[in-house]
């Protein structure tokens, strides 16, 4: 393995990081803190009192909020100063995305705002649909909505069964019925995706006001109750030929690129929110008392509050990593197709943060409920409402499930043109298990051992690929357990790398704890995953031989995660909540 900060997507796998090549949470500028607290003061003095009533619909009111974002500067962040934006890099768009997911209602209608409307105008717009549009989207003037989801399909998006048709004069028909579209019910702009003639998945930028377009009821929801989701009707809406956004037949290219980033935005709201909870669960902690002590004395619940401070602990680790090789890649360029192909680089990133942030959150917010009792189950406590809100992050933007199936696919094909040394990684490695191993002289880096561990799990994830490219070639993607599977493990590895680089590069204490504990639990995981693929792989000699292989490559070191987790908890307790 080489020891690089490399800037290609997915490099990591293969390639040794030291501490201080990532970008992290502790390296912000005084730009970057001020854009925090800005963000912060807007969500807690504006946004969550405004909560109850953005609950029972008043959209209005969401619609005056969107637009004090934009006058606070907070829509426009990815977008240039000739269209009204404050284009600053993706660390700052992440920082506002984290303050913002600690209302998830909001952050809906915000994402589909500055993510999901935006983003596809800024990459795939002329100059003269970006003018048109963007400045009005950037103060909050206009509403904007993405309209890709139908009935029929949702994960399979390119099968959209929305026509357009052609007319004589260059304008378009649109007929269909689009589903679950966020801000649905008050948006004044729609990116909606349809087929020419049929056929070609185009996009198209559809004002409610053309004829035709309408809007259904407000769907009713498990959570999000604060955000507007309607379905977009379109009856041969008349849509003039300066409206279609691309190119005709290369829709594919503007939804999933925007899926991209939409990823990477989602995860920012799921590790924000994660933070706040953890708060409300610190302090509810020390509240409540049971058998004469508050039950943040008890050993059980101070376990759930670490676990959940680490969980978000790598999360927020992979999260900065990710924007800082996004920006690296950009190199401040204000063109769009490098902001594109920065996207398109990093998609491996974005899916492995979309699975792992919104799982951690769901475990973050079922552990709130735990900790309320009886309190969390009803609606006096934000709790419930957290839970509820939660879960749709495993669904939208891309299923989970579709997002594991996705990022092994992505390493395989860049391994195949070259881009990655996957294949070669595999062989190598094969050769050095036929060695006798010698252990590696400890070299008094901070954690250390924990570097080593991860070094390991990278190795297994190499291994578990390799195995599937050489048994299963191009019918991998016909065994989704194993494609999930190796996703996990790849996540994993991701996950706990950039937790431990960057509690390497802070000071010994809790956020080294936090890292020993995640590495520890990550490697027992990527174990048992890796046995499991593995024996769906191979057989006999060969299969006993990989499973012999794995505690040499893992190696770890045992460690008392029980102690580990009582200094975290103690730490969540005296601020009270999430202590980095
Ligand atoms: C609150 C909310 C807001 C939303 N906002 C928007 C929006 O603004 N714009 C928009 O366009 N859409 C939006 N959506 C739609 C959302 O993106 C879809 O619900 C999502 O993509 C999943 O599609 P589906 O519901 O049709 O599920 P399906 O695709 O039917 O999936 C059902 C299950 O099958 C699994 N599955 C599907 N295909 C495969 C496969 N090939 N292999 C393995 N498993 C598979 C899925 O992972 C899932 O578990 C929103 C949805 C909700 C609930």
């Amino acid at each position: 393995m080489t020891t690089t900060a490399s800037t290609r997507g997915g490099a990591w796998l293969v390639e040794d990081v030291a501490p201080g090549a990532i970008f992290t949470v502790e390296q912000f500028s005084d730009e970057h803190r001020l854009i925090a607290r800005t963000a912060d003061d807007f969500m807690r003095h504006e946004v969550a009192p405004a909560l109850e009533r953005l609950e029972q619909k008043d959209w209005s009111l969401a619609r005056t909020l969107v637009q004090r974002c934009g006058a606070l500067g907070l829509i426009g962040t990815d977008v240039p100063e000739a269209y009204g934006g404050v284009e600053v890099d993706k660390v700052s768009s992440i920082i506002v995305g984290e303050a913002v997911g600690m209302v998830a209602s909001f952050a809906t209608t915000f994402g589909a705002q500055s993510g999901l409307s935006i983003t596809p105008l800024l990459c795939f717009g002329t100059d003269d649909q970006k003018a048109r549009y963007l400045p009005r989207l950037v103060t909050g003037e206009l509403i904007g909505a993405y309209a890709l989801s139908e009935s029929g399909s949702g994960s399979d998006a390119l099968g959209a069964k929305t026509r357009a048709t052609r007319r004589a004069d260059g304008s378009y028909l649109l007929t269909g019925e689009k589903m679950w579209i966020s801000n649905g019910g008050f948006a004044d702009l729609f990116i909606v995706f349809a087929k020419v003639d049929g056929e070609h998945f185009s996009a198209f930028l559809v004002e409610r006001s053309f004829p035709g377009v309408s809007t259904g009821k407000e769907e009713h929801k498990m959570g999000l109750h604060g955000s507007s989701t309607t379905p977009l009707i379109l009856q041969e809406a008349v849509v003039p030929a300066g409206q279609l956004l691309g190119e005709i037949g290369k829709g594919h290219k503007v939804a999933f690129n925007v899926l991209n980033y939409g990823r990477f935005k989602l995860a920012a709201m799921c590790s924000g929110g994660a933070r706040a909870v953890i708060g409300e669960a610190a302090r509810y902690a020390k509240e409540r008392r049971q058998f004469g002590q508050p039950i943040a004395s008890f050993g059980a619940i101070r376990h759930k509050l670490a676990e959940m401070t680490v969980r978000e602990f790598a999360v927020e680790s992979m999260l900065y990593r990710t924007a800082g090789l996004i920006d690296g890649a950009v190199h401040g360029s204000r063109v769009p197709d490098a902001v594109l192909s920065a996207l398109e680089e990093f998609a491996i990133e974005a899916s492995a943060l979309k699975v792992a942030s919104s799982e951690m959150l769901d475990y973050v917010v079922d552990e709130n409920v735990q900790i309320h009792g009886g309190n969390g189950f009803v609606r006096d406590y934000a709790a419930e409402r957290h839970y509820r809100d939660a879960r749709v992050n495993r669904i939208f933007e891309g299923t989970n499930e579709i997002n594991r199936l996705l990022l092994p696919g992505l390493l395989v094909r860049r391994a195949l043109k070259g881009g990655l040394p996957l294949i070669d990684g595999a062989r190598a490695l094969q050769d050095d298990l036929l060695k006798p191993s010698a252990p590696e002289p400890p070299g008094g880096l901070p954690l250390e051992t924990e570097l080593r561990t991860v070094g390991g799990m990278k190795k297994v994830a190499v291994l578990a690929i390799g195995v599937a490219m050489q048994t299963l070639g191009e019918k991998l993607t016909d065994h989704q357990e194993i494609v999930s599977i190796i996703a996990d493990i790849v996540i994993d590895v991701f996950a706990a790398e950039s937790a431990v680089l960057r509690a390497a590069a802070m000071a010994e204490g809790v956020s080294h704890a936090a890292a020993r504990v995640f590495v520890k639990d990550a490697a027992s995981r990527v174990d048992v995953a890796a046995r499991t693929a593995l024996a769906a792989m191979a057989e006999g000699d060969t299969l006993r031989a990989l499973h012999d292989a794995l505690p040499r490559l893992l190696a770890v070191t045992p460690a008392n995660t029980i102690a580990l987790r009582r200094q975290i908890a103690d730490a969540v307790l005296v601020r009270p909540g999430y202590p980095f």
